[in-house]
């Protein structure tokens, strides 16, 4: 796998090398690998042609239709979900598809501290290594996702860095160092570990698993925080700093509550995970609820018929509606994939989000249908992750 990745030389080996990670995401028609590659059907011909000479692709029949897969290879790509009450891993060998690859759930996390989480991830990344049908050694590469602002130029969180994490604390480049001090597995010796935003991941994920042909994404990853990722085009777009798509902090009521970020009134201080748990904690009194971050709780209790719960998912879902309303008359998306808590909250979160987006989206902003879909993979961000992985090696 990592020679296939190696730095390209000239445009005949950045085309193969644009082709090869295509195909790692996942297998393409050969008329459709222009979009991810960004090249034309000609070129995309003759390096096609010279990839399977050299065995290292081939087509395979899906139903009526042909794709073009990669041969099998050594090498697991990985990817992890880092939040700060969980951890998930994904991972597959570079040529598997998504359907094959393997997840481990963690509830372990960056708030638990860095001592915590990281001997427990890196136990976690080998026993998913070897669950995929990869050795020890077969870590190939990596990405992380946190619910952060990441620099997209220098993988480094951008400032002012708010708790759990301390100015200068990269949760990216201690992986780094910790797997490559790890005993009981080897890794490349250049190995990187990737770090994206969180939003970003689960919305790279959902453009190239579930809705390659769509121009335009906006993946909402509501938890503790709220982000939202965006896809224009086909690529991930992430703003000058990182900063593209943070919808959390965006103002909803002037003289609202404080906000972590130093504002006041933003959509994540009503909708943000503490929020709802407040407010169904009042009502309902702190006995319900056994742990501090249960916000799954408060939607099972809604899904469970729990009139109180139903009533906080619901107006929560209506204001996030709100606000992406605003974002349909900027970017006027094709479609908008909830995940985290509204995700899980199915129906009654897209139901309450679409009568939101109703109250501020021109008519023709919302005229996709279905425009809001709950997401079907709740391990995105992890999953985005891996691809990021992929997709950062190979760079000069
Ligand atoms: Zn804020």
């Amino acid at each position: 796998m990592l020679d296939l990745l190696k730095p390209p030389h000239g445009p005949k080996e950045e085309t193969q090398l644009s082709i090869v990670k295509a195909l790692m995401a996942r297998p393409y028609l050969r008329a459709d690998l222009a979009r991810p590659t960004g090249r034309v059907a000609n070129t995309i011909s003759t390096a096609i042609d010279e990839l399977r000479g050299r065995n290292i692709i081939a087509p395979a029949k899906r139903g009526s239709r042909e794709d073009i897969r990669l041969m099998p290879l050594t090498g697991v790509a990985v990817g992890v979900e880092l939040g700060y009450q969980h951890m998930v891993v994904a991972a597959r060998l570079a040529h598997q598809s998504f359907d094959e690859a393997e997840t481990e759930f963690l509830e372990n996390g960056a708030a638990q501290g860095r001592e915590s989480w990281l001997p427990a991830l890196v136990s976690a990344i080998r026993k998913v290594v070897i669950k995929v049908g990869g050795g020890p050694n077969e870590l190939a590469t990596i990405g992380m996702g946190i619910p952060r602002v990441v620099d997209p130029q220098q993988q480094t969180l951008v400032p002012p860095v708010l708790p759990p994490w301390q100015e200068g604390e990269n949760p990216a480049a201690a992986l780094t160092k910790q797997l490559a001090r790890a005993k009981d597995m080897s890794v490349p010796a250049n190995l990187r570990v990737r770090l994206d935003n969180d939003a970003n991941l689960g919305a790279y994920a959902e453009h190239v698993y579930t809705h390659p042909h769509l121009e335009t994404l906006i993946y909402i990853k509501a938890s503790t925080g709220v982000g939202a990722g965006i896809i224009i085009g086909g690529k991930l777009f992430r703003g000058a700093k990182g900063c593209a798509g943070e919808i959390g902090h965006t103002m909803v009521q002037p003289d609202g509550r404080f906000c972590l970020c130093g504002g006041r009134g933003c959509l994540e201080t009503l909708v943000g995970a503490d929020a709802m748990l407040r407010d169904a904690q009042a009502m309902l009194g702190d006995k319900i609820f056994t742990r501090p971050f249960s916000v799954n709780q408060l939607v099972d209790q809604a899904e469970a018929g729990n009139p109180i719960c139903r009533r906080i998912v619901r107006d929560a879902a209506t204001l996030l509606g709100q606000s992406i309303g605003n974002v349909c008359n900027l970017l006027n998306p094709n479609v908008i994939v909830l995940g985290g808590v509204f995700g899980r909250a199915g129906d009654l979160a897209i139901k309450a989000c679409n009568e939101g987006i109703s109250r501020t989206a021109m008519a023709a902003a919302q005229s996709e249908r279905p425009l809001v879909v709950a997401t079907e993979s709740p391990r995105a961000t992890a999953h985005g992750a891996l691809l990021l992985g992929i997709d950062g090696e190979g760079r000069a």
